[in-house]
């Protein structure tokens, strides 16, 4: 029996002919489509769970002044290279949440309540986002800030000024602490992004949290298995850490790098915001030098989500390569 093109028209209009509404209720309904599922991810490191929390990201025009040591054209072109959107940057920021030593430790706490609302929730999402993860604020035993720019330290108050972890114990580094609370430096700051930060910083620490924080010191152990290492240039102070349990080793870099794109393809591009472009260039290369050696896992703040990567050195910069998502812990 031949299929004709005549029974192909009947039998399509049988169809559009027959009844929509089928005799069994449908259980699909369209999903929400305009939020994203709640953003964590979580992983273990020897006995740590760690859980990294997304605050959200940021995007922006790519100005000159983003890299003053690089050409717009070719910051554009490197990034057009990663399949990023032309002509834009995008960072992202990724605090941490470790269960180690039957404690609960925050590492740096994003951009902070004001900063959902003012960014209308495209960054800021920290508390929420960690609260969908099961964790309590009240129930934090510590915080720990890596260094003092607003992306880390701003999530440590709520909406209304008071402490966003009013139970935890906040962990500064001293070197940053010096740095920040200095009446002198702060007299002598720039007009402009390091005078903000002076001010921002002041807020936070004075009127938020009456200067209660506990400075620590490179090279010890701030909780079991996690030490604080010095990697300075982004900030006086800034601060990595190793997290080692049992076997397992991962290697916090803070702000080591921004985003890998464009910055660790190109280790020697100094970003505005790294306040000693020299020394954070050393720094990077030292680390990185050292992660891709020693094949250690690294954690990035503002690696795209959840910035979990090893890294290989390539020609005079590093390719970096996610580790896959795991759907088991
Ligand atoms: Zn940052």
């Amino acid at each position: 029996m031949s299929f004709t093109r005549r029974q192909a028209l009947t039998s399509a209009a049988a169809i559009a002919a027959a009844p929509l509404l089928s005799p069994a209720p449908v259980l699909a309904a369209a999903p929400p489509a305009e939020k994203q599922a709640p953003s964590f991810y979580r992983y273990k490191v020897g006995d740590v769970l760690v859980t990294v929390v997304s605050d959200g990201k940021n995007v922006f025009k790519l100005e000159d002044a983003f890299i003053p040591n690089a050409k717009k054209e070719d910051v554009s072109a490197a990034l057009e290279k990663a399949y990023m959107p032309p002509g834009m940057m995008t960072i992202y920021f990724a605090p941490l949440v470790l269960n180690i030593g039957g404690k609960v430790v925050v590492i740096d706490t994003g951009n902070g309540a004001l900063a959902k609302q003012n960014t209308k929730g495209s960054n800021g999402l920290f508390a929420d986002n960690m609260v969908a993860a099961g964790f309590d604020p009240k129930a934090v035993d510590m915080v720990v800030i890596s260094h003092f720019h607003t992306d880390h330290v701003n999530g440590l108050l709520a909406a209304d000024g008071t402490p966003a972890f009013p139970n935890a114990e906040v962990l500064v580094p001293a070197v940053e602490w010096k740095f920040w609370m200095d009446d002198g430096e702060m007299s002598r700051a720039p007009a402009g992004r390091m005078q903000g930060l002076f001010k921002n910083n002041r807020n936070i620490f004075d009127a938020g949290l009456k200067r209660k924080v506990t400075p620590y010191e490179w090279g010890k152990d701030i909780a079991p298995g996690l030490t604080a290492v010095e990697t300075i240039g982004h900030t006086p102070g800034h601060t990595s850490y190793v997290l080692s349990s049992g076997a397992d080793k991962v290697f916090i870099q803070s702000d080591v790098t921004n985003n890998p794109n464009p910055f660790a393809t190109h280790p020697e591009w100094h970003a505005f915001f790294d306040q000693d472009g020299e020394q954070a260039e050393k720094t990077r290369r030292r680390v990185y030098d050292m992660v891709s050696a020693d094949k250690l896992l690294l954690q990035g703040f503002h690696y795209p989500f959840p910035g979990l990567a090893h890294l290989e050195k390539d020609g005079n910069g590093y390719r970096v390569i996610p580790m896959p998502w795991n759907p088991s812990i």
